[in-house]
C-alpha cells in the first residue's frame, strides 16, 4: 500500500487565455497528486477522526457512501493504510455488477453493507454494526473534526500569496476548513455541485470558527446536480487538460474550473486578483465514465 506524500503536492499554473485577458493570476494546490486513492481532500478531511478512532482504542471505522463515493474509496484505503477494519455502508441494493470504487474499496478490505436508499437516507445502521466498537465517521466526512483536518490544506501553500482561495463544495467540511485557517486577505469563494443546495451555506457556517462569516457559495455550476454531467462539461475537461495539463474530474473539480473560468470571464474577480483552485482530487470517479469520453 503506497504511503501519503505530502511532498507530492505541487502548485502548478492555470494558464488559460481568460486569466491573462482580464490580469489576473491563477494556479491550482494538486492534493490529487496525495495518493491514488486517498486522493485529494478525503485524506486530510479523514485525518484526524483516524487520530480520534485510534485514540479512543477503536480498530473498526464505519461510514457510508454512494457506489462512487470518493469518501467511501478513501476511508478504505486509509483503513487499510492505518490497521483499521472498515465498513461501509452503502446506498442501495447491491448491483450485480459493483462499481469499480466498490470493487476497490473491497479490495482494500472495506466490508461493504448494501442497504435501501430509504434506511441510507435516514442513516440507519443494521443491528450487527451498532454497537460501540465502531468509530463512525458521517458520510462525506462531514463534521468538525472533518473541517479541522481539511483547515491543515492551507499548510501547503503561501496564504499571502492569493487573494482568492477557490474550491468545490459537496459537504461543505473542506470549505469551511479553509475558511477558519485563513483570514480576510483571502476570500474563499465555494462553487457548489448540488443542485439548489442553499443549506450548504448553513452547512458550512455551522463548523466555521467565527460564525458572523457568511461563507460565498456559488449555486450555477451544479451542471443538472450531484454527479450529473453535460457535454459542454466533458469538452472543458478535455481543453482544460489540453491547455493545462491538469486532469480534472467531472463531479467536483471540473464544475469548479469551469466556474471559475466563466466568473473570470464575466469580472466576478477584480483585476490582479491571485487565485488558488483546491484540486481536491476525485479522479477515481472519472472511470464511471464510458471509455473514450476523456483524453487523459
Ligand atoms: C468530496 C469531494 C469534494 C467535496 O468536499 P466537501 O468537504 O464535502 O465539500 C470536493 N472535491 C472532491 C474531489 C471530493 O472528492
Amino acid at each position: 500500500m503506497q504511503e501519503i506524500n505530502l511532498t507530492d503536492i505541487t502548485i502548478d499554473p492555470v494558464a488559460l487565455a481568460v486569466f491573462s485577458e482580464k490580469g489576473i493570476e491563477c494556479n491550482m494546490l494538486r492534493l490529487d497528486k496525495l495518493h491514488p486513492v486517498i486522493s485529494g481532500n478525503k485524506w486530510f478531511k479523514l485525518r484526524y477522526y483516524i487520530e480520534e478512532a485510534k485514540k479512543a482504542g477503536k480498530i473498526k471505522l464505519l461510514t457510508f457512501g454512494g457506489a462512487w463515493s470518493n469518501h467511501i474509496a478513501a476511508t478504505a484505503a486509509a483503513g487499510q493504510l492505518y490497521g483499521l477494519h472498515c465498513t461501509g455502508i452503502i446506498r442501495g441494493e447491491e448491483p450485480a455488477h459493483l462499481s469499480n470504487t466498490l470493487t476497490t474499496a473491497r479490495q482494500m478490505g472495506m466490508e461493504l453493507v448494501f442497504v435501501s436508499r430509504e434506511d441510507f437516507r435516514h442513516k440507519k445502521i443494521p443491528g450487527q454494526f451498532s454497537d460501540r466498537s465502531y468509530y463512525i465517521i458521517n458520510e462525506g466526512g462531514y463534521g468538525q473534526t472533518g473541517a479541522n483536518g481539511a483547515a491543515t490544506i492551507t499548510e501547503h501553500f503561501k496564504k499571502e500569496n492569493y487573494t482568492h482561495i477557490c474550491c468545490a463544495v459537496g459537504t461543505g467540511t473542506m470549505m469551511a476548513g479553509l475558511i477558519n485557517n485563513t483570514d480576510d486577505r483571502q476570500q474563499v469563494t465555494g462553487i457548489s455541485v448540488l443542485k439548489n443546495n442553499y443549506d450548504g451555506i448553513a452547512a458550512v457556517q455551522s463548523l466555521l470558527i467565527n460564525k458572523d462569516i457568511q461563507p460565498a457559495i456559488i449555486h450555477d455550476y451544479h451542471f443538472g446536480g450531484y454527479a450529473k454531467h453535460t457535454p459542454a462539461l466533458l469538452e472543458f475537461m478535455n481543453s482544460f487538460y489540453q491547455q493545462t495539463g491538469i486532469p480534472t474530474d467531472f463531479v467536483y473539480t471540473a464544475k469548479l474550473c469551469y466556474a471559475i473560468a466563466s466568473l473570470a470571464e464575466k469580472n466576478y474577480f477584480p483585476e490582479h486578483s491571485r487565485l488558488l483552485l483546491i484540486h481536491s482530487g476525485g479522479l477515481q470517479g472519472n472511470s464511471s465514465l464510458p471509455k473514450g469520453t476523456l483524453i487523459f
